[in-house]
């Protein structure tokens, strides 16, 4: 008897350490971190108090999100698209609802997303009525065979997804509605913004997204660089992952998001230094406003802008959130 019982004794400890060796070479546990913007641009700091004050609880509110769900071991992809969703419907910012108007008073929205493990993406262009344009890039990226789908062609696909859909009125804001009036009053030039988040999880995946309502008064059916993948939007494991943000004409000629890997690849900058060239030298000397936030595969952040203002936050795990506008 007391032998069986030694046997059996051997049998659970050799099942149970067998059982732990497999939790821990399949789950590799490293500390992840993410960093969101909500655009760059030309915000008057400490003008309005109060509605200063509201941006950085909006954006500390996306940030615990993440936080919170990369603590359950959410995966980077579904991080980053949850957390645009609620950017998206943020009226704060320049994506989803709160969308800049184009020059015919309608909203055109463009969204992308990249996950860094398969180098897969998504994007999509001129969406009209889809409420989250983020989710019907991501479905692009994983339930079709394309990257790109444009204006009523991503609209349909979006219905067959049966992706949530707000009348076209539902994304204009009183705010982008005094904006337009005043720039058609001026015809002055196009203002910015947009929202982005760039997750490294704890398995050391990483992914980017970006999402913008575009530049106000755009024309003729126009595309930025937000939806456009190496321009606005990148993700590798081999390097980093980048989300832009700025005049989007100028982050396409230059193919921003992916000059920012290719330098770190090719000339073996750190993702500080590849960023910090690329905002504030070669864009800075095109008199190109904008900034990108990115992070690179051991966690560490970058969040550059050459304009005046930039609504960025990150946290690393087990740390504070730090978010900033000026
Ligand atoms: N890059 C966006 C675009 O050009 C706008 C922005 O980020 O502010 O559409």
């Amino acid at each position: 008897m007391k032998k069986y019982f030694i046997f059996f004794l051997l049998f659970f400890a050799v099942i149970s350490c067998s059982v732990s060796n497999n939790h821990s070479s399949n789950i590799k546990q490293e500390k992840y971190s993410i960093v969101i913007h909500g655009g760059a641009g030309f915000y008057d700091y400490g003008k309005n108090l109060e509605l200063d004050s509201m941006y950085i609880a909006s954006l500390n509110q996306v940030i615990y999100f993440g936080d919170s769900l990369l603590q359950l071991n959410k995966n980077a992809v579904d991080v980053v698209e949850l957390c645009i969703q609620i950017l998206e419907d943020n009226p704060l910012f320049n994506a989803g609802r709160g969308s800049v108007l184009s020059e015919d008073g309608t909203v055109n929205m463009d969204a992308s997303i990249m996950d860094g493990k398969t180098t897969k993406a998504g994007a999509v262009a001129g969406l009209t009525t889809t409420r989250h344009p983020i989710t019907a890039a991501r479905r692009v990226m994983d339930s079709t065979v394309h990257v790109f789908l444009a204006t009523e062609g991503a609209e349909q696909f979006a219905t067959q997804q049966k992706l949530e859909k707000m009348p076209p009125n539902w994304f204009v804001t009183p705010k982008a509605l005094i904006l337009w009036q005043k720039e058609i009053e001026k015809i002055k030039k196009s203002k910015f913004g947009t929202v982005g988040c760039v997750v490294r999880d704890r398995k050391g995946n990483i992914a980017a997204g970006t999402s913008t309502g575009g530049m106000s008064m755009k024309k003729w059916g126009r595309i930025g660089d937000a939806p456009i993948i190496g321009a606005g939007t990148y993700a590798s494991n081999n390097n980093c992952g980048i989300s832009c943000t700025g005049h989007g004409e100028y982050f396409i000629r230059n193919v921003v998001a992916y000059d920012v890997a290719a330098r770190m690849e090719y000339l073996k900058e750190s993702i500080d230094s590849a960023a910090n060239y690329i905002v504030n030298t070669k864009l800075k000397n095109q008199k190109a406003s904008g900034g990108l936030i990115g992070i690179d595969k051991k966690g560490n952040i970058t969040m550059q802008f050459n304009s005046s203002s930039m609504f960025r936050a990150y946290k690393k795990e087990g740390e504070e959130a730090k978010a900033f506008i000026k």
